[in-house]
């Protein structure tokens, strides 16, 4: 299983620096500087080398959290992937099978489709899933290629709101 983010496992940038989520730019780089004080190979009177790695992985980790919120662009691309990453998170409500979805043919693919709560749906097409390795017929028959296991599973956005659904594909033999 392949995981969704570090985010939320890791500490977010603000947390590195001690700061809410809504700092102005000011309380960031107060909050920097004390950080940087705090952990700074200088100030704990031992080189570099004799370190123990945790106090310098502090280090960078405040370096880069400075790095990353001091400007305003890099700083909202990063609120951003927060944002997404918790979505990610708590938004996939269920799991679906293929099994479970509509399939239609259109031209040249088929389109899996299944009905979200807000009336529109969550969709994928066979092409896309050929893509990844993953061979699915109209009949709703399922092969996987390119793949170790017998099961995958793709996360689904639906066409019109936030939510999101996790596809879990089992091969049908
Ligand atoms: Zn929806």
């Amino acid at each position: 299983m392949v995981p969704r983010s570090n985010i939320s496992v890791q500490k977010t940038l603000y947390e590195v620096l001690s700061v809410s989520e809504g700092a102005t730019y000011n309380e960031i780089r107060a909050a920097y500087k004390s950080a940087a004080l705090n952990t700074h190979p200088d100030k704990a009177q031992t080189t570099l080398e004799s370190l123990p790695s945790t106090e310098q992985q502090e280090f960078s980790s405040v370096q880069k959290a400075w790095e990353i919120l001091r400007h305003p662009t890099s700083r909202a691309d990063y609120d951003k992937q927060l944002q997404s990453s918790r979505q990610n998170i708590e938004i996939i409500a269920s799991e679906i099978k293929v099994g479970d979805m509509i399939i239609e043919s259109t031209v040249d693919t088929l389109e899996l489709l299944y009905p979200c709560r807000c009336g529109d749906y969550f969709s994928i097409t066979s092409c896309e899933l050929s893509e990844m390795g993953i061979f699915v017929s109209g009949d709703g028959e399922v092969e996987l290629q390119a793949s170790d296991s017998a099961s995958a599973s793709v996360v689904l956005g639906c066409g019109s709101c936030s939510l999101k659904t996790r596809l879990v594909i089992n091969e049908t033999s």
